[in-house]
Parts: C-alpha cells; structure tokens; sequence
C-alpha cells in the first residue's frame, strides 16, 4: 500500500522515502515468488508449532482417555468388590441372625402354645444361638415342672398309686386298645368292708395305714401289666390287660385272700380288714361307663352277700 502511494522502506523500516509510486512493485510484493517464500519463511515454524501442539495435544487426549479408562475400571472394580461384599455380609447376616431369629420365634412359639417337649436348633455361635440356648434351658425346666406336676396331679399322696383321674384314663386307653387289638380286657372293684367302724374305733390315722397295706399286699399280687388305682377313699380299682373274667377272677382272688391274710400291728394287737371285689370283663359294644357300674355293682353284691368275697358280672 505504501509504494502505491510513493512511500518505501529507508531501511530501518520506515516509510520515509519518496518515490515514484511503483504498482508493480506493490503487485510483485503481494504475490510474487519472493512474498511466497517469505510467507513460507514465516509459516514453517507456524505450522510446526501447530503440528507439535496437535502432537502434543492428542498425546495428551490420548493420556486422559487411558486415565480415564483406567479410572473406570477402578470404578467397575469398587463396584464388582462392593456388591461381592454386600452379598457376603447379606448372606452372613441372613444365616447368622435373621434366620436363626425367626427360627428362635417360631420355636419359642411352638413352646410358648404348650408343646413343651419342642427345642429350639439354632447352631449358630452367637448371641442369638445362646438365647436359643437358654430358651431350651428353660424349656427343659419347664418340661421337668410340667412332668413333675403331672405325676403328682396323678398319683394319690396317701398311698401313692394312681389316683381316680389316672386310672380313668388309663381305663380308656385300655378299653380302646382292647378293641383296637381284639382282646379280653377285665376290670375290678375292690371296697374295704366296714372301714367306717374301723376309723371309728381305731381313728382316721390307723385307717390312713391299714389303706397302705392293702395297697401293698394288692400290689404285690398283680402280675406285670395290671393297673391299680385308688378310685375312692377306701375304694381301689384294677385294669387287667389281655386278661378274660376267668384269669380276672384268679386274680381278685388272690389279692382278696392276701388282704384278708394281712394284718397291721396295732399297740401290740393285730388289726385285719377284709375287702369285697367285684370283676367283670369287656364285651362287645360296651361303653366305658357300662362296664365300670358293671364291675360296681358286682362289688356291691359282694357286700350283700356277706363281704370279703369276689362277684362277677
Ligand atoms: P362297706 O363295707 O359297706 O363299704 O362299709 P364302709 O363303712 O366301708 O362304707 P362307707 O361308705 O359307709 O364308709 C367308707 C369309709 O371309708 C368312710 C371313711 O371314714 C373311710 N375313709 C374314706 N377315705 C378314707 C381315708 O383316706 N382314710 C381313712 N382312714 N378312712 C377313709
Ligand atoms: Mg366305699
Ligand atoms: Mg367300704
């Protein structure tokens, strides 16, 4: 533009001096081959800057990206080893607390309901296994008390055979497993004769004795799977399984006479009570109740008839 206008370089880079105005030379200056190669001059080491800074730029992007990489493989890993470890404590809590708290529950229910001889089976090694631990304990005792309760609630404190509840109950299962097996089955009843005038004379205490010792001398008359009760206040009943009235009567017999035979030593005299029996045998059709007045109203024909004698039905 300055050789346009007649302006051209001193030398120092100012336009000072003044001369013709040269177009040519302006033309020449613009796109001739020296221009080219001054441009040239001055683009190489542009241009290699740029290529270094690309270079060094895509090393760079290059470096981010693999770092990049890398920490999302970190992240993947952290995430691989927390939900491995959240399974681990998840199945760890579950086997080690949670089921063994709901198996700890249902048991300490199932007891709870009265099924006393049900446990608890935690074996685990921690606290829960040893509250399950001690909830058996107490269940144990429990089971123990109840056992205890039960056998005191059946046996009669005076003489100590069953009482009328057990024995009942016991003529239940008998009569029911006489029928199941289709067995003879006979029951008796046995009542000390006159024992009214005998506590009236030698007192309540004397009488409380002479009841022991005719359970004794009775007991020792039976044979293995015979059942006695006491069923009254002087009134004893027994159970003989697979036994018909026959064997029965043989039997009744026998603790009648030892009764009769036993005595009590009394301040240096001899005290003798004598029993009536009655026997009878399970027939078909009959119902608990029937066969039990059956055996009652044999004894109580015993007793018309004298005492100290076996009836049967
Ligand atoms: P029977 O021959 O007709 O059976 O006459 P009994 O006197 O035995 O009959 P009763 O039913 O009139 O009297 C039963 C007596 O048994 C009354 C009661 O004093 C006595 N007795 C009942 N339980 C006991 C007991 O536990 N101990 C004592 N010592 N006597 C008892
Ligand atoms: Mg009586
Ligand atoms: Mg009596």
């Amino acid at each position: 533009f300055a050789a346009i206008t007649g302006l051209f370089d001193d030398g120092n880079g100012n336009f000072t001096v003044k001369r013709k105005p040269d177009r040519n030379f302006a033309i020449n200056l613009l796109f001739g081959p020296q221009y080219h190669k001054e441009k040239v001059n001055i683009m190489e080491p542009i241009e290699e800057f740029l290529a270094a800074v690309e270079l060094r730029m895509a090393s760079e992007s290059k470096a981010l990206q693999d770092r990049q990489t890398r920490y999302l493989w970190y992240a993947i890993l952290l995430i691989i080893i927390s939900t491995l470890m959240a399974l681990i404590i998840a199945s760890y809590v579950r086997k080690q607390i949670i089921s063994p708290i709901f198996s700890l529950n249902h048991d300490a229910r199932i007891i709870a309901e009265g099924n006393y001889q049900a446990r608890c089976k935690i074996n685990v090694k921690n606290e829960i296994g040893s509250l399950g631990q001690s909830l058996n304990e107490m269940a144990d005792c429990i089971e123990l008390d109840i056992n205890k309760l039960q056998q005191m609630a059946a046996i009669d404190e005076l003489v100590g055979i069953g009482n009328r509840r057990a024995f009942m109950k016991s003529l239940e299962l008998e009569v029911e497993r006489a029928r199941r097996y289709g067995n003879p089955l006979s029951l008796l009843m046995m009542d000390v004769d006159n024992f009214k005038s005998f506590n009236d004379v030698y007192g309540h205490l004397v009488g409380d004795e002479v009841l022991k010792l005719i359970c004794n001398v009775s007991q020792k008359a039976l044979r293995e799977n015979d059942l006695m009760g006491r069923v009254g206040g002087e009134e004893f009943a027994f159970l003989f399984p697979a036994t018909n009235i026959d064997s029965a009567i043989i039997v009744a017999e026998r603790i009648r006479i030892a009764v009769d035979k036993s005595s009590l030593v009394h301040d240096s005299e001899k005290l003798q009570v004598t029993v009536s029996i009655g026997a009878t045998q399970l027939v078909k059709n009959d119902v608990i109740e029937e066969f039990r007045k059956r055996a009652d109203k044999a004894m109580y024909k015993s007793k018309e008839n004298g005492r100290n004698q076996t009836t049967w039905f």
